[in-house]
């Protein structure tokens, strides 16, 4: 099972569900960030990392002196990321997705393909789970092919040894995000009771209910604020898994990147319940499936 921790803001609390339900999580699991801008799982699980390597994404690099500049490669990039003005071919690799499409239909084979750095995905062992994360080089402004190398990397480590994922997606409901949750058997939607929290998670729930999947709410900082998150919840049939109350000891914890779920047994049977909410809401999901 694959199970997606999403929010549709950053700054919810959606890492710190992930660490936590890792840790508690009673089949085998490897805990994945995907949140490869901005990854910091890794502060709270303290993986011992195995092993890392570089991405790289396939770029156009041009020979001038064949091109003829007859612009099929800039009319065929739907990215602009080729130009070519009277005599002049400019190529933009940092808005280029790697389609190899240009390389294709160039008719001098001008182009050639070339590397632009992503970024690097590292693996190892967090405890008795097994860890996976990618990180963007800093400035490159595309997630989504740094995210796609890290799932082949998954495959394998999951044909290796095979277990569930628990994935901390990135933030927001834009293409990394959906990228990210879209090979999840079940959703959760971390979310505050504030203006904000429910302004995300509505954005959150739309992007997200096209692809059928059983989604539910975790619930940060409860007792903070409205109740107006728990009105959207109800008003779309949207269970809540999980209130991780406003309290100091896991403000304390978050700040010294330590597990929620290792602070006390009232906090660690929180994080279990949800795994068996999880539980429940993929076995319904899986067994509508199938009838
Ligand atoms: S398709 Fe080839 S020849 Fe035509 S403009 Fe592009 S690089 Fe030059
Ligand atoms: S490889 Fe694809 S995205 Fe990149 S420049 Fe060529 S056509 Fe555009």
């Amino acid at each position: 099972m694959i199970v997606a921790i999403a929010s549709g803001k950053g700054g919810t609390g959606k890492t710190t569900v992930s660490a936590a339900l890792t840790s508690v999580w009673d089949r085998p699991v490897l805990a994945m960030d995907l949140d490869v801008e901005e990854p910091n799982l890794h502060l709270f699980l303290k993986p011992q990392i195995s092993g890392q390597e570089k991405a790289y994404i396939e770029v156009p690099v041009a020979d001038e002196s064949k091109c003829t500049y007859c612009r099929a490669c800039a009319e065929l990039c739907q990215f602009k990321a080729i130009s070519v003005l009277s005599n002049v071919l400019l190529i933009f690799t940092e808005m280029c997705h790697g389609c190899g499409g240009c390389l294709a239909i160039c008719p001098e084979k001008a182009l050639s393909p070339g590397q632009r750095e992503l970024g690097e995905i590292l693996w190892g062992q967090a405890g008795r789970a097994g860890f996976l994360m990618g990180r963007s080089r800093v400035g490159e402004a595309m997630s989504p092919p740094l995210m796609r190398v890290a799932k082949r990397k998954l495959k394998t480590m999951l044909q290796e040894q095979p277990s569930d994922v628990i994935i901390d997606a990135p933030p927001g409901v834009s293409c990394p995000a959906v990228n990210a949750v879209m090979d999840a058997d079940v959703i959760v939607l971390v979310t505050e009771p504030t203006p904000f929290g429910l302004y995300d998670l509505k954005l959150a729930y739309e992007a997200f209910l096209p692809l059928g999947k059983p989604m539910g709410i975790v619930i940060n900082r409860a007792g903070l604020g409205e109740d107006k998150v728990y009105d959207f919840c109800r008003s779309r049939d949207l269970p809540i898994w999980a209130q991780i109350p406003y309290d100091r000891q896991i403000a304390v914890a978050y700040s010294k990147s330590q597990i929620v779920a290792a602070v006390s047994p009232q906090f660690k049977a929180i994080f279990m319940a949800l795994a068996d909410k999880i539980n429940q809401a993929a076995l319904i999901a899986g067994m509508v499936h199938h009838a």
